[in-house]
């Protein structure tokens, strides 16, 4: 039995924290939703950030669940294959299963958006943008957030902590005793470019239903497409020594370093140039915490407990299977969350370790093996 007037807050309406809300609200839970940014409807607040994901089976499951698969499937490309760029121009794919099995790119702003939309459409969740989680009292269960209006304190039933890699509520947690914590910073960061469509809204890269690599063994650039007919870019290299980001220096550097190593794309490309001399390479980094609850009502979610880096395409996807695996548990153990807490912790945390470890490894994977000759099965095709 599900105590409807049960409040819950969650800190975070990104991906994994506006996906919560929602499976909450479908189970009878009063909810209110807190993020620190503006509304993400009302202007463009993801920069820094992917603009496309690779979203694959367990996050469609998640998904499905909340009947919002099908309206996401209507503007995802599923991408059935890599495609390998080699340095002298040449392709090569490499399927990434059988015959209707592939991975999607979805917009990182448009899941958001319509994840938000649809916990708005129940009467009892309540969406605050703002409000800033600044400071939580583990033993009361309270918490104070900054808004605009000045401090802001609640003191909900539970507190979701889905305020993603840099949480505070995590960080805030590590301060209690019995905690362990680790942050692997790689030495890999990224930047991303943008191929813009044709005056048509065609793509200018193809095949279009394909995640693009050109793996160059030091760093790799890869390519998603997306639905306006652009493609979102990322290099992924090290933030120093040589082939890295610090070597790269002044406009005609990189400007040859992107004709050299990817000359087939490199025309392409919005000012790469620019980009480099305007913006910081972002880091990456590995989560590592346990446990996630405190007091039975405080718990970890998503990329806050367990951020991952971004090259096995997992970390959203993870985020939402702890929101349907947390539903399950939910529903097995008839809300006593006395229960359901501990046991949502414990059956996660195997998982996101396994994930964490591919991921890793998956660089390697990307960005040196798909380019020799020997890797998986491999077809010649056209360039477009
Ligand atoms: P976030 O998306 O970071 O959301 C956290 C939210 O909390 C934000 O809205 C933030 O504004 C808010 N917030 C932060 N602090 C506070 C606070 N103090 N108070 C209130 N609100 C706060 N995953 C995939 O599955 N597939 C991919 O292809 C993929 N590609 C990626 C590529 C890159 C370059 C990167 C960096 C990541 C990629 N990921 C991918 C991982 C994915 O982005 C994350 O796993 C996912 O965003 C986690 O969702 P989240 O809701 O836990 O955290």
């Amino acid at each position: 039995m599900i105590p409807s007037q049960e409040s819950i807050a969650i800190a975070g309406a990104g991906l994994v924290g506006s996906l919560l809300g929602v499976y909450l609200a479908q189970r009878g839970y009063r909810v209110d939703l807190y993020e620190g940014r503006p509304d993400p409807r009302i202007g463009n607040v993801y920069q820094g950030r992917s603009i496309n994901l690779a979203l694959s089976d367990r996050g469609w499951a998640a998904l499905e669940k909340v009947g919002l698969a099908q309206a996401i499937r209507a503007e995802a490309i599923p991408m059935v294959e890599r495609v390998i760029h080699g340095i002298d121009g040449s392709l090569t794919t490499q399927p990434y299963g059988e015959a209707g099995q592939a991975i999607y790119s979805v917009s990182r702003a448009g899941i958001n958006q319509r994840l938000i939309s649809l916990a708005e459409q129940h009467e009892q969740v309540s969406l605050h943008f703002e409000y800033r989680l600044t400071q939580v009292d583990f033993a009361s269960g309270t918490a104070g957030f900054d808004t605009p209006a000045g401090t802001v304190q609640i003191a909900p039933q539970r507190l979701f902590g889905a305020d993603g890699a840099n949480s505070k509520i995590r960080r805030l947690m590590q301060e209690l005793p019995r905690m362990n914590f680790s942050l692997e910073t790689m030495d890999v960061a990224y930047i991303e470019l943008n191929i813009p469509a044709n005056a048509d809204g065609s793509h200018q890269l193809g095949p279009i239903e394909a995640l693009h690599i050109w793996p160059r063994d030091q760093f790799m650039l890869i390519a998603l497409p997306n639905l306006d007919g652009s493609f979102t870019c990322t290099l992924f290299m090290d933030f120093d020594g040589p082939n890295s980001f610090a070597s790269l220096q002044g406009a005609p550097a990189i400007q040859a370093f992107f004709e050299t190593q990817f000359p087939d794309v490199a025309a392409l490309l919005e000012t790469p140039a620019q980009h480099f001399i305007e913006r910081a390479p972002s880091p990456l980094a590995l989560v590592d915490v346990y446990p996630w609850v405190q007091a039975n009502r405080i718990c970890l979610i998503g990329d806050a407990c367990h951020a991952i880096v971004p090259f096995y395409g997992q970390g959203m996807n993870a985020g939402f299977e702890d929101c349907r695996i947390l539903d399950e548990l939910l529903e097995q153990m008839e809300g006593d969350w006395e229960q359901v807490l501990p046991a949502f912790q414990q059956s996660r945390k195997a998982n996101v370790a396994a994930i964490a470890t591919l991921a890793k490894r998956n660089y390697i994977e990307m960005s040196r093996l798909t380019g020799q000759p020997s890797f998986l099965l491999r077809k010649k095709i056209e360039a477009k």
